[in-house]
């Protein structure tokens, strides 16, 4: 896959001017001259193969040569409500849930859970997302929601059809939810003091499937990628 650049602007018009540290990487690492061949998404799906016409000192100049629309995503929306653990194996879940191709992250607020990200990690966040979807071709951003408290996530989710929620002892095993897979998806994921019996039982009257894991506690991003990954092959095949 050639070198790939995110625009953070749609891209509706054949000169694009990169900026910020999308530029920065393109002229002091990769050393781009006129005539240098790359690819630009804007994370709505489609990819651009662009040559640089100039470059500046901050930005760099592109024209756009060629627009392909490249679907690398799940054949269904993956939701992932997820208490997020701290410091960098938060950042480190969530540039795997965009290698799995996840749609998007919704942090969640539960009863035994850390606080969860404040706006400025939300934006690093979110920066993690981009270098992922450079490196693996996703043309499509996963987007990471404010955090939510866990009823407004599950009322939120009522219309989607396959909703599970991880729970050690669950209800179900994870094979035999696996058979009957269709259709968009919500999964959560409790912090590591697990979700509260109260909070299941919630989750439980508003129709959701409560999923067992197998017999070893799994940590919160363990759990999340174990769990993403399964629902996603059982459905690519
Ligand atoms: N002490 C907690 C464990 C929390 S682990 C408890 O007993 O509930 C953090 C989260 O990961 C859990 O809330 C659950 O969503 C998920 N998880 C970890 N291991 C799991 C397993 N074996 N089965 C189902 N869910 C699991």
């Amino acid at each position: 896959m050639s070198d790939r650049y995110f625009v953070d602007k749609p891209i509706s018009i054949d000169r694009v001017t990169l900026s910020g540290p999308e530029a920065h990487h393109l002229i002091h690492v990769m050393r781009a001259t006129p005539g240098t061949r790359v690819t630009l998404f804007d994370g709505a799906g489609d990819e651009f193969s662009a040559a640089v016409e100039r470059v500046g000192r901050a930005d760099v100049e592109l024209s756009i040569l060629a627009r392909q629309s490249i679907d690398r995503e799940l054949p269904f929306d993956l939701t992932l409500g997820v208490a997020l653990p701290k410091g960098d194996r938060q950042k480190w879940l969530v540039e795997k849930a965009v290698e799995l191709g996840v749609t998007r992250i919704v942090p969640l607020r539960t009863q035994r859970g850390v606080a969860q990200p404040v706006e400025q990690a939300l934006v690093r966040l979110r920066r993690a997302v981009i270098e992922a979807s450079k490196q693996c071709g996703r043309n499509r951003l996963l987007q990471i929601d404010e955090p939510r408290s866990w009823p407004d996530f599950v009322a939120d989710a009522a219309g989607t059809s396959c909703r599970l929620v991880a729970h050690p002892a669950g209800e179900r095993e994870l094979r035999s939810v696996l058979v009957d897979l269709s259709g968009n998806v919500c999964l959560a994921i409790g912090p590591e003091g697990g979700f509260a019996d109260e909070e299941v039982a919630l989750a439980v009257a508003a129709g959701w499937h409560t999923v067992d894991l197998g017999p070893r506690i799994l940590r919160v991003e363990t759990a999340a990628l174990f769990l993403v990954a399964v629902v996603a092959s059982a459905q690519n095949t």
